[in-house]
């Protein structure tokens, strides 16, 4: 009995599931919380400079119970770190959590032996998916965090062929002066 005699199903749930899981990944809902100076590049992110939205993520909910991304931007203390906690425990599955700038990463320029308080990197007591470097990350930093976590919760690529998708195409009027 080889594989060809099974029957297909009439409903393909591995479809259903693509489908469902690159829906995700176009509508991330970022929880409203920043911690220190990478936050206000958070903030700039979600302006229309940058425009976040472009990305479906620029829906930062107040509530973790909305929320299903957890961007720890800033420095974490370890008075901090339980109420990070209990923010993430709220957040419904599935969640995904991105630690943005150095602070989060590693305890950036505090991870000094005379600083007690320090939490030396988020990913010490959360599942962190993405990191993004930086003192603090450029809003630039923090998109190309978002496209990579879309890619890990769809196996989806918003961009087929990076290397294209950055290639300048020569402009119309550059094309004309060659003509001419
Ligand atoms: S990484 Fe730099 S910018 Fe970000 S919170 Fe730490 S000190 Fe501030």
């Amino acid at each position: 009995m080889g594989k060809e005699s099974i029957p297909e199903s009439i409903v393909q749930l591995a479809i259903a599931d693509d489908i469902i899981k690159i829906g995700r990944a176009n509508s991330l809902w970022p929880l409203t919380f920043g911690i220190a100076c990478c936050a206000i590049e958070m903030m700039a992110t979600g302006g229309s400079r940058f425009d976040m939205s472009r990305f479906g993520a620029e829906v930062f909910r107040p509530s973790p119970r909305q929320a299903d991304l957890l961007i720890i931007a800033g420095t974490v203390t370890k008075k901090m770190q339980p109420g990070i906690m209990t923010l993430y425990d709220q957040m419904p599955e599935p969640k995904w959590v991105m630690a943005m700038g150095n602070c989060a990463i590693s305890g950036g320029p505090f991870a000094i032996k005379e600083n007690y308080n320090i939490v030396l990197g988020a990913d010490t007591f959360l599942p962190v998916d993405i990191f993004v470097p930086g003192c603090p990350p450029r809003p630039e930093g923090l998109l190309q965090g978002i496209i990579e976590l879309e890619e890990l919760v769809s196996d989806w690529k918003r961009f087929k062929d990076p290397e294209k998708a950055h290639s300048r195409q020569p402009s119309i009027r550059a094309q004309a002066d060659k003509e001419v």
